[in-house]
């Protein structure tokens, strides 16, 4: 589905990011990921070689999105590897999860500069690319930018504002052949979900329709199609991948 394309997944090396990574080789694609810290190179590099055994060309760069600097210097490395780039998935996220009252104004701001600003970064940088040629961003919102959460401010506005942001670059650039699109995830089985206590999991399986957990592989497939010719007439969109939790 993605023979030959070049596709950037930030945040690509773990959780969502790496099932995105992986999704998308096996459908042909050549992929570039990020890593923000020297400790998670040892894993970047171990999950290069795994795509490149699955016959695409791979690469995993060290950058942080929320810095403008090295986010443009991201897709730049990316075009003078591979010349082109024609799916960018905005999923690198942090949570500082914190009620209100005791949340910490650099909690707030750490959160919205990683999921909000980085996507801003990200963005602008790929699509001075792909002005010229077309192509997919997909960009990571969640079910908390939908309904909110209690303890997760900073996280659901800035997951609100992805919503937001994607529908009106969606509209700037529908006219190039860039499609922009957002994936709304509810309770994904990752590192971010494992930390929380089994009482918050019990509370939040009430929530969902189906009565468990998704898995990563169910949020890339989504990827997938938003990235291939299958959703060629799709943009603007807000895909929830939530078992219903949302609904
Ligand atoms: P994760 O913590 O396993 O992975 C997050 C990734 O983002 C990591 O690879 C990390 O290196 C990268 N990252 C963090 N800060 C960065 C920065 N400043 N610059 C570049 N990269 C950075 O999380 P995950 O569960 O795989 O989540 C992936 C995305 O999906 C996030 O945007 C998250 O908000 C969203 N999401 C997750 C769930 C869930 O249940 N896990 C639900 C809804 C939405």
């Amino acid at each position: 589905m993605l023979k030959g394309k070049v596709a950037l997944i930030t945040g690509g090396v773990r959780g969502i990011g790496k099932a995105i990574s992986l999704c998308f080789a096996r459908a042909g694609a050549n992929i570039i990921m990020n890593y923000t810290s020297d400790r998670s190179a040892e894993d970047a590099n171990k999950l290069v070689e795994e795509l490149t055994a699955l016959g695409v060309k791979a690469m995993a760069i060290k950058a942080d999105v929320s810095k403008s600097e090295e986010a443009q210097s991201l897709i730049d490395t990316v075009i003078s590897n591979f010349g082109q780039l024609d799916v960018l998935v905005n999923n690198a996220g942090i949570t500082k999860d914190m009620l209100l009252l005791r949340m910490k104004e650099e909690e707030f701001d750490q959160v919205l500069a990683v999921n909000l600003k980085g996507v801003f970064n990200c963005s602008k940088a790929a699509s001075k690319v792909m002005l010229k040629t077309g192509g997919s961003m997909i960009n990571m919102s969640s079910v908390v930018g939908l309904n909110g959460n209690a303890g997760q401010s900073n996280y659901a506005a800035s997951k609100a504002g992805i919503i937001g942001f994607t529908k009106s670059v969606a509209k700037e650039f529908a006219s190039r052949n860039i499609r922009v699109n957002a994936i709304a995830p509810g309770f994904i089985q990752t590192d971010m979900t494992d930390v929380l206590s089994n009482k918050v999991k019990e509370e939040v399986m009430k929530q969902i329709p189906m009565k468990r957990l998704g898995s990563t592989e169910e949020v890339a497939q989504v990827a997938l199609f938003l990235a291939s010719d299958c959703s060629s007439y799709v943009t603007g969109e807000v895909i929830r991948v939530d078992g219903g939790m949302a609904m």
